[in-house]
């Protein structure tokens, strides 16, 4: 099979994934269209087998499964930002069940997206493509703490003057509507559960609560969307938190 790991391959520009998945047919399906794609999967059945990878080469992508025997999903997202090869690989988890998303991309578990299962091949692919973009784990954009200004479709954002530009027009932002959108716009397409979010723009402090980030949400969207009723930049992910659109 194109994506068998156990083939020497020299060294190409390909983008290298390792896909974690117990279940065959996901790992084999998950692989194919991922190889379709360009990328080289390299398959681990099981968390220990994906931990000796990820101890031995660096990876563009992790596709973890949170289900597994023996290690679960969690554990080897934590097990592999503890490595140093991949310690700012991006990971996309697979969860069987849509309340699961909240624990997973939790700021303590470390994965960047998830997909719940049963998912369409298309999805798979626009996450991965999406995370693939992004590199590497920006560390400051991914924490809502860089100083990088940033561009996004017509939306400037200067972070040491604390200035937001919308077409060229000034908009005015509260200090937490600015690093709200300044997360969810450096990371575009990446889904941040209300948790996450809370954690990254209120930081200590313990006197919010989810239910913060929604107000917070609706009243930048009053500021940046054209029309705050039918949004196109900052979307509802149902159920689990909200994302940047796809630029
Ligand atoms: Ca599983």
């Amino acid at each position: 099979m194109a994506y068998d790991h156990r083939v020497e391959r020299p060294a190409e520009p390909r983008r290298t994934v390792l896909v974690v998945e117990d279940e065959r047919n996901i790992r084999d399906l998950v692989c194919l269209h991922l190889g379709i794609e360009g990328m080289t999967c390299v398959p681990a059945a099981d968390g220990t087998e994906a931990m000796e990878h990820a101890r031995r080469q660096p990876f563009d992508l992790v596709v973890l499964d949170l289900m597994l025997p023996g290690l679960d999903g969690l554990s080897v997202c934590r097990a592999v930002r503890r490595e140093t090869i991949n310690r700012d690989v991006p990971i996309l988890m697979l969860t069987a069940r849509r309340e699961e998303a909240d624990t997973v991309l939790g700021l303590e578990s470390g994965a960047d997206d998830y997909l719940t299962k049963p998912f369409g091949v298309r999805e798979l692919v626009a996450r991965a493509r999406a995370l693939l973009r992004r590199g590497p784990r920006p560390a400051a954009a991914a924490s809502g703490d860089g100083s990088r200004p940033l561009s996004y479709r017509d939306i400037e954002m200067d972070p040491a003057r604390r200035r937001v530009r919308i077409g060229g027009r000034d908009v005015d932002l509260t200090a937490q509507e600015f690093q709200l959108l300044y997360v969810l716009l450096s990371n575009p397409g990446i889904v941040f559960s209300r948790e996450a979010l809370l954690q990254r723009v209120w930081k200590d402090d313990t006197y919010v609560t989810v239910r913060s980030v929604d107000t917070l949400v609706k009243r930048l969207r009053r500021k940046i969307e054209a029309d705050s009723a039918n949004p196109s930049v900052v979307l509802t992910v149902w159920g689990t938190g909200y994302k940047a659109a796809d630029v």
